[in-house]
C-alpha cells in the first residue's frame, strides 16, 4: 500500500571508524525524524555478498594504513579517471550478482552510500535492473575537504557534501548544482542533540573537577604518535616550581590495546585517564578543553560541535591531508607534528595564552554542523515523496526484485 514503511539501504565498508560512525548517525537520525516511516539497514555489501578484494577492503586498510607508503600509492594509482573506471567496470560486472542478490534482499526504496567505491557498482545494477527511476540513490561524502574522485558519479540522485571545498569539486567533476546539497558531515544524533554540562561530566568521568583538560586521541584504530605526546604532556602540564599539575591528560586508545597497556604501565606526575574504546565520545570530548588527534573527518566534526580546540598531530595521506587546512585556515586549530611542541602548547593554552584557547573554541564553534545528520535525511525524505509521485506519474515498470516475495 501507500503507507508502508520505506526500505533504506546504507551502503558503508568498515574502514576506519569513520564510515559506520556517519552510517550509524543517518540511521538513528531517521528514527528520530521519521519513526516507523523507514526501515533502515546498514550493511557492509561488499563483506556480505562479495569476494575478494572486497571483502577484504577492511584488512587491507589496516595494513595499509600501518605501512604509510603504500596507502599513499594506492590513493593515488587508483586517481586517474581512465584508470579507476577501467578498474571499477571490471569489479562491477563481476560483483553485479551479489550486489542484486543485496537488493534481493532488502528491496531499498533508498540507497546511501557513505563509502568512496560504493556508487559505480550499485548504480551499474540499478541501471541495469531497469531500477535506476524506482531507487532513490544519494551519496554522503564523509571527507571534508580532497576527496577521492570515486565518490563522485553523475548518476546520483543528490550527492551531500560536508564542506564548499567538496562541493566545488563535486561541480569540477561534472555534477550538476541541482545534485550537491551541502549540510555538514553527518554526526551521531546523540552528539549535536545533548545537553551536556561540563561540570556535571566531569563527575560522572571521575574527573579533576578544576584543573584544565586535554584530550589525546588518534580515531578508532588509535594511531599517530599519541604515546609520545602523552609522555610530553606529562611533563608540559606538571608545573615543577610549584610541584602541582597545571591540567590533567585523558587519552582515548580506541581499539589500540597495544597502546593502553603501554600507557597504563607509566607513571605520570599529573591526572590521567586511559581509555579503550569509548562508546560515549560525546562526553569524554564534553568534559575537556581541548583535543589533540589525527584528522580524522568524523573526530574532527564532532569536536568542532563540542567547541574544543583542534591540535592536529597527523593524517592518512591522500585522503585526510584536507582535513588539516579546513581546521587550521578556520582558525579552530594548530597542525604540530612534534610532541613536544604540541605538549608546550597546551601548557600554554592552559595558562598564559588562554585567550587564544577561547578564540578558537569559538570559531570551532562557528564552523560546527550539528543540524547536518538532520538536513540530510530530510532531504532524502523530500526526494523519495518526489520520487514517488514521478514513478505513479509514469506508471514505472517494478522490477521482479520488487515484488512481494511468496514466501512473505
Ligand atoms: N571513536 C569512538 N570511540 C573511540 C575512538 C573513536 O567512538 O574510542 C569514534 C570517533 O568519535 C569518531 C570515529 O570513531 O566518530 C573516528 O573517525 P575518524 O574519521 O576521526 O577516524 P578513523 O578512525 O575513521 O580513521
Amino acid at each position: 500500500g501507500a503507507n508502508r514503511a520505506k526500505n533504506v539501504l546504507i551502503l558503508m565498508s568498515d574502514t576506519g571508524g569513520g564510515h559506520r560512525a556517519s552510517a550509524e548517525a543517518i540511521k538513528d537520525a531517521f528514527r528520530i525524524e521519521f519513526g516507523d516511516e523507514y526501515r533502515v539497514f546498514v550493511k557492509d555489501l561488499c563483506k556480505d555478498h562479495a569476494g575478494w578484494p572486497l571483502n577484504n577492503m577492511e584488512s587491507s586498510y589496516k595494513f595499509m594504513v600501518k605501512h604509510v607508503q603504500l596507502w599513499k600509492v594506492a590513493f593515488h594509482s587508483t586517481s586517474p579517471r581512465w584508470v579507476h573506471s577501467f578498474y571499477l567496470a571490471a569489479l562491477a560486472s563481476f560483483y553485479a550478482k551479489k550486489v542484486e542478490a543485496g537488493l534481493k534482499k532488502y528491496k531499498p526504496d533508498i540507497i546511501i552510500s557513505v563509502h568512496p567505491l560504493m556508487q559505480h557498482i550499485p548504480l551499474w545494477v540499478l541501471k541495469w535492473q531497469g531500477l535506476q527511476n524506482r531507487v532513490v540513490f544519494v551519496t554522503v561524502i564523509t571527507d571534508l575537504n580532497t576527496c577521492h574522485p570515486t565518490w563522485f558519479h553523475a548518476g546520483v540522485n543528490r550527492c551531500y557534501c560536508p564542506s564548499e571545498e567538496v562541493a566545488n569539486r563535486a561541480a569540477l567533476d561534472d555534477l550538476k548544482p541541482s545534485q550537491i546539497r551541502v549540510f555538514g558531515l553527518p554526526i551521531r544524533p546523540t552528539f549535536c542533540r545533548a545537553v551536556l554540562v561540563k561540570d556535571d561530566l566531569r563527575k560522572e568521568l571521575e574527573l579533576d573537577p578544576e584543573l584544565p583538560a586535554v584530550l589525546l586521541m588518534g580515531g578508532g584504530e588509535g594511531m599517530g604518535p599519541v604515546k609520545k605526546t602523552a609522555r610530553a604532556l606529562g611533563e608540559s602540564l606538571f608545573d615543577k616550581e610549584l610541584g602541582k599539575p597545571i591540567g590533567q591528560l585523558i587519552v582515548i586508545c580506541g581499539r589500540n590495546k597495544t597502546l593502553s597497556s603501554s600507557l597504563q604501565a607509566l607513571e605520570w606526575k599529573i591526572p590521567v585517564k586511559i581509555r579503550g574504546f569509548e562508546t560515549q565520545m560525546e562526553k569524554w570530548m564534553g568534559a575537556c578543553d581541548c583535543i589533540i588527534t589525527k584528522a580524522g573527518p568524523g573526530t574532527i566534526a564532532e569536536a568542532l560541535i563540542r567547541g574544543l580546540p583542534i591540535i592536529l598531530n597527523d593524517f592518512i595521506p591522500g585522503q585526510e591531508v584536507g582535513n588539516v587546512p579546513y581546521v587550521v585556515d578556520n582558525g579552530a586549530g594548530v597542525f604540530s607534528k612534534s610532541p613536544k611542541e604540541t605538549a608546550k602548547l597546551v601548557a600554554c593554552w592552559f595558562g598564559p595564552d588562554s585567550e587564544e584557547l577561547k578564540r578558537m573554541s569559538e570559531n570551532a564553534l562557528k564552523l560546527a554542523q550539528p543540524e547536518a545528520v538532520f538536513d540530510i535525511v530530510r532531504d532524502i525524505h523530500d526526494l523519495s515523496q518526489e520520487q514517488g509521485v514521478k514513478s505513479q506519474i509514469s506508471g514505472s515498470l517494478t522490477s521482479s526484485f520488487y515484488m512481494p516475495s511468496p514466501e512473505a
